[in-house]
């Protein structure tokens, strides 16, 4: 028997291990799909209810899919080594599949447990790339070619089909989801839903060609990026779609629009798909850093990097009471919603880090709670870059009062989502903004001479 395990990676379709396991059932045996709810990474500090709320969601919908090609996902609650070790004290499988993930270091170490388990046990453990990744190789991965090929490449899809015949006898019992322990915090009313079946949405309204050639002026403004990014990001996030599939249905638009013959068109949609491709590629880079250096998610790379935490400008910040009306706006936005725009992220940290000279640290782990497509690789390569503790070259810091009359000048966004927002109740800025960039500068250029790692 084979065990198939699925962990950020909540699809059929473009799912090479499952692919390769039913392929391979003939030689190992039937196959077993399996998601197991883990309680320490439940209870791990970056994980929300937001998130496991939307893993639920996704794993409904990949039950349907797998009941409609004739098959079922087992779900299992307990660490990943103890469940798999039961399961095989059961049924003795011999092959575990699964993706290779570049993400947190509890999965990460999580990953390594679990593959000196299949050593132990004698399972061999097929760990299949993706997302162009190379593991552990520490050179650039080569993008473009990936792309060009991902563009072209036929996408496995089992919808369809009947695979009834691969798949091992059920194991009772059917786990009770509420047996599983809640993770931290609370729901968001208006975060995105999990599931293919929104992705497939969520993904037909981006898709065209009037939201695509507007994209590119949409994303820097949170009154506009809301509907004018894809918010593919917490589908992405979990695997729910790959990144192939997303280069895909961006092909099939430009290929359609380029049917129509209209050049004024097809020349800003082409523009835009070469926008939307380079932050994919951004992905890409930020997976392969991770990858390279686990470190990113705790190391300090410069000797003086701010270890004080002062609890009552985190609060303040936190609770979008800064005083600072377009920080505060985008605080209560992504509180409701679980999403905000890439400036509008970058802003928040350099708010919190240059200006009230927060650590990145618990900046980093409050924005990963409340974004719901947390992707360690590029949220800590981005809180690190927007934090001025990276090792790119260029230091990116935002003035809020200049990013609120550029992105909101009429304050539309701001009255939106900021309660209390010109009432007597509503406090006064907590810092001086002139002053406190000029601080904040002067202490990241000092900072930058002092590089340990
Ligand atoms: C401080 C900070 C933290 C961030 N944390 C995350 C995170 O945890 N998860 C996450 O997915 N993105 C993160 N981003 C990147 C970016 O803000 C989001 O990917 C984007 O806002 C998601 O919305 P979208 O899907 O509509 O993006 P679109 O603009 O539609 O872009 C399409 C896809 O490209 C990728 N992408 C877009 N921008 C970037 C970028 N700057 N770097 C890398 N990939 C990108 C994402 O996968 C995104 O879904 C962060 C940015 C900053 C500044």
């Amino acid at each position: 028997m084979q065990v198939l395990w699925f962990k950020r990676d909540l699809r059929l379709s473009d799912h090479m291990p499952l692919f390769e396991a039913m392929r391979n059932a003939k030689h190992h045996g039937l196959v077993l799909p399996l998601y197991i709810h883990e309680p320490s990474q439940i209870a791990d500090v970056h994980t929300a209810r937001q998130h496991q709320l939307f893993v639920h969601e996704c794993l409904d919908d990949l039950q349907q899919q797998f009941a409609n090609v004739g098959g079922y996902l087992h779900e299992e609650l307990g660490e990943a080594v103890d469940v798999l070790a039961a399961l095989h004290a059961q049924f003795k499988f011999t092959h575990l599949w699964a993706h290779q993930e570049t993400t947190q270091f509890a999965q990460y170490q999580r990953d390594r447990a679990v593959a000196a388990w299949c050593k132990s046990a004698g399972v061999v453990f097929h760990e299949l790339p993706q997302n162009n990744v190379q593991r552990a190789r520490g050179d650039k991965a080569d993008f473009q070619t990936y792309l060009n090929r991902a563009a072209q490449q036929e996408i496995k899809n089992p919808a369809g089909r009947n695979l009834q015949a691969f798949f091992a006898p059920r194991p009772p019992p059917v786990l009770k989801r509420c047996n599983v322990p809640n993770a931290a915090g609370e729901d968001k009313p208006l975060r995105m839903k999990g599931g293919r079946t929104q992705a497939r949405a969520v993904a037909a309204k981006f898709f065209t060609p009037a939201k695509l050639k507007s994209y590119p002026f949409s994303i820097s403004s949170p009154l506009k990026a809301w509907n004018g990014c894809s918010r593919l990001s917490p589908y992405l996030a979990y695997g729910v779609v790959s990144d192939r599939e997303v280069l895909q249905k961006l092909n099939a638009l430009v290929n359609t629009v380029h049917g129509q013959g209209d050049s004024v068109l097809i020349s800003k949609v082409e523009d835009a798909a070469r926008f939307y491709v380079d932050r994919l590629i951004w992905r890409q880079g930020y997976l392969q850093q991770l990858e390279n250096h686990t470190g990113l998610e705790t190391d300090a790379f410069y000797g003086d990097e701010p270890a004080e935490v002062n609890q009552e400008f985190l609060n303040a910040w936190q609770h979008g009471r800064t005083g600072f009306a377009y920080i505060d706006a985008c605080q209560h936005f992504l509180q409701q919603t679980g999403w905000l725009n890439m400036r509008a992220r970058a802003t928040l940290v350099s708010f919190a880090c240059v200006q009230l000279g927060l650590p990145w640290q618990p900046v980093a782990l409050y924005l990963a709670q409340q974004f719901l497509d947390f992707e360690p690789a590029i949220h800590y390569g981005q809180v690190r870059i927007a934090s001025g503790t990276s090792h790119f070259s260029q230091m990116l810091v935002y003035d809020p009062l200049k990013q609120q009359a550029e992105q909101d000048p009429k304050g539309e966004f701001v009255k939106r989502w900021l309660p209390g927002y010109g009432t007597a109740g509503y406090p006064a800025p907590i810092i001086d903004n002139a002053e406190s960039l000029k601080q904040g500068k002067a202490r990241l250029h000092a900072m930058r001479q002092n590089r340990l790692l």
